[in-house]
């Protein structure tokens, strides 16, 4: 069965006294995994801070050095105590025009450093509007997962666009439909698809986490803005 995960996306959010808000995460631990992904300047220090927590980076580059200014890489991530690494987040694919391809090549470079993954695939507004939100779906599984996945160095995230901090969620039906398609398609390709982890991202709080949990193949969540404080992410972890 998929292990159950709440993971925390803290984007370009956190100094280093967002630190003490990590302290307070890590005591509220209720025996679920959980993830906090803080920004890379913080990874090192907040392996100090994160007791079971597990620290993670939110994005690498596919190569494992080299001439890059400003990217990071898998081994320097896993060097600096993370343990899983967000890929393909949509604001990565649009304020860095990254492609399926890109996120592939980017999650073997971390499945070799030895990182978990958390994939990340979602449809726009227009999509969902047209219809093609399945067909989206499918074709970014099939672009952005690579072969070397397994449910151990493999999450998936489901994060509509447009309700990633936007308040808006998509019905539970809408999330059912979609996790459904995620599942069947990632147990027809890999062996172990049945037991992958897959999250739900996008404007999860306190108040809809414990009904979004209910949703068949929604193991856990992706979680931004709630992620900040541990008084909004304590209850998200309860709810798990
Ligand atoms: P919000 O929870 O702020 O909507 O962000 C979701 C997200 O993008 C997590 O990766």
């Amino acid at each position: 069965a998929p292990k159950k995960l709440a993971a925390g996306n803290w984007k370009m959010n956190g100094l280093t006294a967002s630190l003490a808000e990590l302290d307070a995460i890590a005591a509220r631990e209720n025996g679920c995994d959980v993830l906090i992904c803080p920004p890379a300047t913080l990874i090192t220090a907040a392996v100090a801070h994160s007791g079971e927590v597990a620290i993670g980076g939110q994005d690498c580059h596919a190569a494992e050095s080299g001439a890059h200014t400003g990217d990071v890489s898998a081994a320097m991530l896993r060097d600096a105590g993370a343990s899983h690494v967000i890929l393909g987040h949509s604001e990565r694919r649009t304020d860095h025009g990254e492609t399926d391809g890109q996120v592939a090549q980017k999650a073997i470079a971390a499945h070799e450093a030895g990182l978990v993954t958390v994939i990340c695939i979602g449809e726009t507004e227009a999509q969902r509007d047209g219809g093609q939100t399945l067909d989206v779906i499918a074709t970014q599984l099939a672009g952005s997962v690579p072969d070397c996945a397994t449910a151990a160095n493999t999450v998936i995230a489901y994060e509509p666009v447009w309700a990633i901090g936007t308040g808006r969620t998509p019905t539970n039906d809408q999330i059912a439909e979609v996790h459904a398609l995620i599942r069947e398609t990632l147990a027809a390709r890999f062996s172990d698809g049945n037991d992958v982890t897959l999250l739900y991202g996008g404007s999860v709080k306190p108040g809809n986490a414990g009904e979004i949990f209910d949703i068949p193949h929604v193991n856990g969540a992706l979680v931004g803005g709630a992620s900040l404080k541990a008084g909004d992410f304590g209850p998200i972890i309860d709810a798990l």
